[in-house]
């Protein structure tokens, strides 16, 4: 049966989306042997003749609905990574593997929630309240609230290394990239092999997602597991030789960035205190825990910063948007390094509201556990198989079955509330399935 014409995921449901495609069009199955219209989906039967297709974002900000099946999907592929499941063997639970945050260093101190044993202890306190050149106390004895405004703020602004903080965010994804290699070089040096040795015998398989801070940098959460050639790894690989090489790792990789008129070259590396713990099914930290909290954060971006929802444009007049203060810094020297010669290839000026950063919220090895689009593509089977059951699309009619579509995007957001009457788009007729199968990958 020849399926292509169909937009994989064009035939579905929206699923609550708040602002869907909307696509205009029909599908025929023709009996290529006869030619006969064995089945024909319109969509003028639809609600305003249009059919709507889910957004599918994964930023919560966006579309919640869309999100949050996005965030069960999450869920779902990093547990399996965790425990099994999803076409992974349980065995993986024994595994060496930790959860690790990789930080940014500091650009200079911000307004920050510290809590020690339960109680929220004073900010910055500093003995005899020293003053910065701009005559700002460097000092705060506040015990800040979880909704303080002044949370992530700078405590001066004039002293806060804007360009460092821009900078990082752009690099961050070359440092984990850096950061990734060295950790093998480092397991094979921990366990005195050569690193093509170590390949031979050992696999690390990860799963990671970036978080922003209030303060505007975006710092790594990183599932991080051994693995051997088939399943189970060696037993030299240990849950302290993958601590030991993360933190030797960590500490190590740094990128240079190019110098520029007035920016000297510096070099970006991870904040000190890496936190590394290990996963397991029985520990303080369980599957089902880390599972939940990083599928939480696929469904984020920046916006926690207080940030732009959306690129800068030139029209754009950066004092004039809603936007907090200490972001509006960021921004506006995102713009200003954009310019400057030797940065180009970070291309600031795009990802200005993004704070510089560029790189993908959510990554994972190859290895980690099952995909995305396998999770999709088992949903749409089971819509599929549902819909041949209930008589409302056919079911699989051989090698000669021609299946043709047309389908043209008339716009986005919900449709037009319908005229027609309800006993137009009825159970009763064959060519208006009630619940349209389809594939549910990217279909743009
Ligand atoms: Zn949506
Ligand atoms: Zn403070
Ligand atoms: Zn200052």
């Amino acid at each position: 049966m020849l399926t292509a014409p169909i937009p994989a995921g064009a035939v579905r449901h929206a699923g609550g989306c708040l602002q869907p495609v909307l696509l205009l069009g029909r599908v025929d199955h023709i009996d290529g042997a006869t030619g006969e219209l064995l089945h024909r989906y319109t969509t003028v039967h639809e609600p305003g003749g249009v059919l709507p297709i889910a957004c599918k974002t994964r930023r919560a900000s966006q579309c919640p609905p869309c999100a949050e099946v996005y965030r069960a999907d999450t869920y779902q592929l990093i547990r399996a990574g965790l425990s099994g499941g999803k076409g992974i063997p349980a065995t993986v639970a024994t595994h060496p593997c930790v959860f690790a945050t990789l930080t940014a260093p500091s650009f200079g101190p911000v307004h920050a929630r510290r809590e020690k044993n339960g109680r929220i202890i004073a900010c910055h306190p500093r003995r005899g309240d020293p003053a910065c050149p701009d005559g700002r106390p460097q000092s705060c004895r506040q015990r800040h609230g979880r909704d303080d405004a002044l949370l992530g703020e700078p405590l001066c602004p004039g002293c806060y290394d804007h360009t460092g903080s821009v900078l990082f965010n752009a690099c961050a994804p070359e440092l984990w990239r850096r950061f990734t290699i060295t950790l093998r070089r480092s397991l094979a040096r921990q366990a005195g092999l050569t690193n093509k040795a170590l390949a031979a015998q050992l696999r690390v398989s990860y799963a990671k997602v970036a978080e922003y801070q209030r303060r505007g940098v975006v710092h790594f959460h990183a599932i991080i597991r051994l693995d051997g050639p088939s399943t189970a790894p060696p037993a030299w690989a240990t849950l302290e030789l993958l601590t030991a090489a993360i933190t030797q790792a960590a500490g190590a990789v740094h990128v240079e960035t190019p110098p520029a008129p007035g920016v000297p070259g510096r070099i970006l590396a991870w904040g000190r205190g890496h936190d590394i713990r290990p996963v397991s099914t029985t520990g303080d930290l369980s599957d089902t825990k880390v599972a939940a909290y990083v599928a939480k954060y696929a469904t984020k971006a920046a916006e926690c910063t207080g940030t732009l929802d959306r690129r800068i444009t030139p029209a754009d007049q950066l004092a004039d948007l809603p936007i907090r203060e200490h972001v509006r810094r960021l921004i506006a020297e995102c713009i200003r390094l954009s310019k400057l010669p030797g940065f180009g290839s970070l291309r600031l000026a795009a990802w200005a509201h993004m704070l510089g950063f560029s790189g993908h919220f959510s990554t994972k090895s190859r290895t980690y556990s099952t995909t995305l689009g396998a999770l999709r593509a088992d949903r749409a089977r089971h819509q599929r198989e549902y819909a041949i059951a209930a008589g409302l699309w056919p079911g699989p009619g051989g090698d000669t079955i021609l299946v043709l579509a047309h389908w043209s995007f008339t716009g986005r957001g919900q449709p037009p509330v319908s005229l027609r009457p309800a006993t137009s788009s009825g159970p009763g007729r064959p060519e208006r399935p009630d619940l349209p199968p389809g594939g549910d990958a990217r279909w743009t």
